[in-house]
């Protein structure tokens, strides 16, 4: 008989959800739990141990022997550390399980082996981490047997951050705070609380993975180091949205079953425009949680696509020439009385609150522009922004034309009278409904674009974590929203203060508006009139992370100390060096061992093909033209592989963390190109039969 999959009842299953701690725990402790979820705060040690022994009698229900501390340092990923309920048995030699409220609540592990960016030395490795009790802890099931992960902060022993968590989760109350003080001018005294909600659209490439092992590149680094075009790329544009073939439909069924049990809503699944290139978007939810179940959605799609016989490259750029991967990251900011500031309803014109709000998000992109740039770079991403295909390194809002409209009213005449309405689109065919129409159409090239009620931000890299850009607008807008309440609160005339300070937002920052096409050679040379930044590299970037500007906004509500942001940056450095460094050593090995020895075993089969056919008596001209182009080849790659060699030991000799990443990007990765040049030519002449590594067709087109 046909199974069939019940969602409702798996959904969560492996979740120690509100609900179960309330099923399972006696009444006064879970209003203690429920009062510092919402109003923050500590628990006590008393309420901590109920908490922790229900949490382990309901993973160990579940078959957990473990629990670990889950965080996510500054490698972008997650780090965990498994310790068994196991303790100390009795005289009689009988164990009974056990897991306490100090070590739910507090983690010590050593701390010195992840990056700190000079914040701590070896000598104090101390680094605790923090129970993130509005983040639910949810049982992992893997071959290690079944585990139950924690989220925690993670700090040093001087409560520095060390995390993604700990910033996002200081930009979200500083958030909070100055909302209230937003939508209190307006009359709402219901309100306590505004929470940033988020939803990841995140994009993926599925290969085979006995084709992937059979790549060093691949393996070392996430992408394809070399590599010439297939003949078939995505011109046809046959895949997006195109039907799903069955050995990806069954990775995605599975993967889906996986992250309902871990209470992610996989809502939306999609074959993407590259080959071999699909998107699963969950719903939204709270930021902090978004975040953790974005890492939870990427680590979940490696592990399945394991059991598939599959390999999951959430690299922004695995093949060269192809679309590569990012993660459209949707905002918005919603008062715990369930109203969406960034609702305009339909007649934003009208709606004062949403025209403040908008003015300051408006003024916060254009004068943080840089740091929010900052907070999608990565080293991957470097491949997409500026790049012809992913929005460009220049920050731009798009508003659509009703909003626009609006703001050029105000911005002319002080007052939005009139509003663009949608209309109705007609089909023209009578069995169809008529539509109502979305007064914006959607803009595709926009990196930062509203989109009826949130932001999308689109710049975000696939493999990155969403924690740093939802920081960043999380700082930059309570920034501007505390200017704003300053102003407004003490105003002797505040609809006349109110009418002035949105008409100067608006008027003032109204050049980073642009409803263009992005991608064109036109908006380059706009934005650079305009005097908008166009930050093409991740390491350009960095410096943005520790102006005065960016100290003065982090330090102002407690989200990063100078000390912090300067550890990023060194980080950063790092982080592009590092990667860059096994990179181009990766491009050395296979160059050398692979590449260059194929062609000269191909070169050698020539020689031997022209001695046999000239000693026939017939006419080998086209085997020795062919011969010498193979020649000529070889000795550019070989004089390529030279230059890349001295480049690479030049740049992983420099000291200086800044230093060495610019020699990574101005000497080492231009090498790098001239080598792969060479080479991927001389995969299109070599015989296939000889040449080492499966093609860009074996990967892409035949998954
Ligand atoms: P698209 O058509 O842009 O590809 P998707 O359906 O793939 O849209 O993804 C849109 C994402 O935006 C989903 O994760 C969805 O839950 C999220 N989203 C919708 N409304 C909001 C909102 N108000 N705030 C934040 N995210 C939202
Ligand atoms: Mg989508």
């Amino acid at each position: 008989m046909k199974e069939i999959l019940n969602v409702e009842a798996i959904f969560a299953e492996n979740v120690f959800t509100l609900g179960k701690m309330k099923e399972r725990l006696p009444k006064k402790a879970f209003a203690e739990v429920k009062k510092v979820m919402g109003q923050g705060g500590e628990l006590s040690l008393a309420t901590a141990d109920v908490v922790a022994k229900a949490m382990k009698d309901w993973a160990v229900e579940k078959g957990a022997t473990h629990y670990t501390h889950w965080f996510q340092p500054l490698t972008g990923i997650t780090a965990e550390k498994h310790d068994s309920f196991v303790a100390h048995p009795d005289e009689s030699g009988k164990m009974i399980m056990e897991f306490s409220g100090k070590e739910l609540i507090k983690g010590e592990p050593d701390a010195s082996s992840f990056p700190s960016g000079g914040l701590r030395a070896t000598f104090e490795a101390r680094g605790y981490t923090a129970w993130d009790i509005t983040s639910p802890a949810f049982v992992k099931e893997d071959a290690t047997g079944a585990i139950l992960c924690i989220p925690t902060a993670f700090c040093s022993y001087k409560g520095e951050a060390l995390d993604k968590k700990t910033p996002l989760l200081r930009s979200m109350e500083a958030l909070s705070e100055q909302a209230i003080r937003i939508v209190r001018l307006f009359g709402n005294t219901a309100a306590t609380k505004v929470t940033a909600s988020v939803g990841p659209e995140q994009e993926y490439f599925l290969i085979d993975a006995k084709k992937a092992l059979a790549r060093k590149d691949i393996i070392f680094t996430g992408r394809t180091l070399f590599g010439a075009p297939a003949p078939k790329g995505q011109e046809l544009e046959d895949h997006y949205f195109g039907v799903i073939r069955e050995r990806i439909g069954a990775y995605m069924k599975d993967l889906n079953i996986e992250l309902w049990k871990l209470g992610v809503t996989a809502k939306t699944q999609h074959n993407e425009v590259a080959p071999a290139q699909h998107e699963l978007a969950p719903i939204y939810e709270t930021a902090n949680i978004a975040v953790d179940h974005n890492q939870i959605v990427m680590e979940t799609m490696k592990k399945v696509a394991g059991r598939h016989g599959l390999r999951c490259l959430l690299h922004e750029k695995p093949f060269a020439g192809v679309n590569g991967s990012g993660k459209h990251n949707n905002w918005s900011i919603t008062t715990d009385d369930g109203i969406n500031l960034l609702d305009p309803g339909d007649t934003p014109n009208e709606n004062v609150q949403f025209l403040l709000v908008l003015a300051c998000i408006l003024r916060a992109v254009d004068k943080h522009a840089d740091l929010l740039r900052l907070s999608a770079a990565d080293v991957g991403n470097d491949h997409r922004l500026g790049a012809n295909e992913a929005p460009p390194a220049i920050i731009s809002v798009f508003l659509g034309a009703q909003l626009e409209d609006v703001v050029r009213q105000l911005v002319e005449t002080g007052e939005a009278k009139s509003c663009l309405g949608g209309g109705t689109l007609q089909t023209g065919v009578s069995t169809l409904p008529d539509f109502a129409k979305d007064a914006t159409d959607r803009n595709r090239t926009s990196p930062f674009a509203f989109t009826g009620n949130k932001f999308e931000f689109r710049m975000v890299g696939s493999s990155d974590s969403i924690g740093s850009p939802n920081t960043t607008l999380n700082a930059m807008i309570a920034e501007t929203f505390c200017e704003a309440a300053d102003r407004l609160e003490g105003a002797p005339n505040f609809e006349m203060a109110l009418h002035d300070l949105i008409k100067e937002y608006l008027t003032k920052h109204q050049r980073i508006i642009f409803n263009g096409d992005g991608y064109s050679q036109d908006w380059v040379e706009e934005a650079k009139r305009r005097g908008l930044p166009n930050i093409k590299s991740m390491i350009e970037a960095v410096e943005s992370l520790t102006t005065p500007k960016a100290i003065a906004l982090y330090e102002k509500f407690g989200i990063f100390t100078k000390p912090e942001l300067e550890s990023r940056a060194e980080i950063l450095y790092e982080n592009y060096a590092k990667t860059l460094n096994i990179e181009a050593l990766t491009m050395i090995d296979m160059a050398s061992k692979q590449f260059i020895p194929a062609a000269v075993r191909y070169s050698k089969t020539l020689a031997d093909t022209v001695i046999a056919v000239k000693e026939a008596g017939a006419d080998a001209s086209v085997h020795a033209k062919l011969l010498q182009e193979v020649l000529v080849l070889l000795c550019q790659a070989k004089e390529a592989l030279s230059a890349l060699q001295k480049a690479e030991t030049q740049a992983a000799s420099i000291a200086n963390a800044k230093e060495q990443a610019f020699a990574y990007k101005d000497a080492v990765k231009p090498a790098m190109e001239a080598l792969r040049a060479p080479i991927d030519q001389l995969e299109m002449i070599v015989d296939k039969e000889i040449w080492p590594v499966p093609t860009y067709g074996d990967l892409i087109f035949e998954v």
